[in-house]
């Protein structure tokens, strides 16, 4: 009985051993297994980033600089056995600027933030994409551009010019325009300058829809003569839609046929001008004849109105002493003759106001044809692209600082 007992202890003794033998063993596996299924999933990683680039407006793009780099060694990992080719030779290429494509989204003339996108180029991208992203992670990263105003920086409210001085006076800076005051901040709200009063919003932006006119831009007076005509009211509704206006020199044997027309000009505030009545060259009338063209036409335009014309462009541009004495309102000529009369083809006057308009001109044309009311529709769009501004005669001169006065001659209003 006692051998029996002895020898079933022994027994359980072996089997506890080799049971505790077996969790041991195990356990290793699975530590191993563990440490295998870790070790594949940690792999390399390469990240690619792109740094960020400063650069100013219409300035070419410098091109932007691109790194790679592993987060831990990775040795000798080979990417391509036949070529012998390693991650460590990828990471080179793509240092010595090699294998990717980084390419900004940017409009380098437009001061702005925008996006620096890399990728690798094709041919390795398929690579990567085939066989190596078994061999490591790829992080690819965006940069960024910063394109600069070409002007300067801000400086909270001030401007610091390319020079390294504050922006003084009135200043465009890409679509806007400020005007810098003292202490070189920019003015906001209504602010009297050169004594006038202008309008700036509260971030120091001109307000291009208060403001009469913007004195950094050009200004010129369209003036159209010997109408009102059959193509007047589709050039004044033109006028209105697109905030320009015009100033119109009318014969006052017209003037009582277009009667919506005349107030149509007034009402979207065009300047009423006269042109003597049935376009007679003053120099060759007599006293009384002079007289007479200027007052019938005044009174025409009045019956309409409830006022006179308020300047008088004598036909032909022809004038003496005798117009000027006679004349009650300022007599005005041009400085731009379109020769629309001559051409009637709208493509040639519109060659004529592109290659001479300038800041201040008084451009001389006839609402009576359609080739001009045509082509003038055209040009104001062209030119209001470039920052032209149509005022009336009147306002032209008032921005420009002459006094009109009554039988005195103007040609233009260049700035002086
Ligand atoms: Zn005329």
């Amino acid at each position: 009985m006692k051998k029996m007992v002895i020898r079933r202890r022994k027994r359980n003794r072996y089997k506890r051993v080799l049971r505790a033998g077996l969790v041991i063993i195990a356990l290793a596996l699975l530590v191993l297994f563990a440490v295998l299924i870790f070790r594949e999933k940690e792999l390399p990683v390469v990240r690619v980033s792109v740094s960020d680039v400063e650069m100013r407006e219409d300035e070419s793009f410098p091109g932007a600089k691109v790194s790679a780099t592993c987060d831990v060694d990775f040795g000798k990992v080979i990417l391509d056995r036949k070529n012998k080719y390693t991650l460590e030779m990828f990471i080179d290429d793509i240092n010595n600027g090699m294998g990717y494509v980084a390419e900004p989204n940017a409009d380098f003339t437009k001061e702005g933030d925008y996006l620096i996108s890399v990728d690798l180029n094709q041919e390795l991208r398929e690579k990567y994409e085939e066989k190596w992203y078994k061999k490591f992670n790829l992080v690819m990263q965006d940069g960024h551009l910063h394109v600069k105003s070409k002007h300067g920086d801000w400086d909270g409210k001030m401007f610091v010019l390319l020079d390294g001085s504050y922006a003084e006076g009135w200043h465009d800076i890409g679509d806007d325009t400020y005007y810098f005051g003292e202490n070189n901040e920019y003015l906001v709200g209504e602010q009297v300058v050169d004594e006038r009063t202008y309008y700036f919003g509260d971030d120091g932006k001109f307000d291009k829809e208060k403001n009469l006119y913007n004195p950094t831009k050009p200004v010129v007076a369209l003036t159209f003569d010997d109408g009102p005509g059959a193509y007047t009211m589709e050039l004044l509704e033109f006028l209105e839609s697109n905030g320009a206006k015009a100033t119109f020199f009318m014969l006052g044997s017209k003037v009582s046929k277009y009667p919506d027309e005349v107030k149509k000009m007034l009402e979207i505030g065009c300047e009423l001008g006269n042109h003597s009545t049935n376009h007679l060259q003053l120099t060759k009338g007599s006293n009384g004849e002079v007289d007479s063209e200027i007052q019938k036409t005044h009174n025409a335009i009045k019956e309409i109105t409830g006022q006179k014309a308020s300047c008088i462009r004598p036909p032909y541009g022809s004038y003496n002493d005798k117009v000027k004495e006679i004349a009650d309102k300022p007599l005005i000529l041009w400085s731009l003759d379109t020769l629309d009369w001559e051409y009637r083809d709208v493509e040639k006057i519109k060659n004529e106001i592109r290659k001479t308009i300038k800041d201040g001109d008084v451009v001389l044309m006839h609402d009576i044809y359609d080739t001009t009311v045509q082509a003038i529709k055209e040009m104001i769009v062209e030119l209001q692209e470039e920052g032209y501004q149509f005022l009336t005669v009147s306002e032209l001169a008032e921005v420009r600082n002459v006094e009109l006065s009554r039988g005195k001659v103007y040609n233009n209003f260049y700035k002086k």
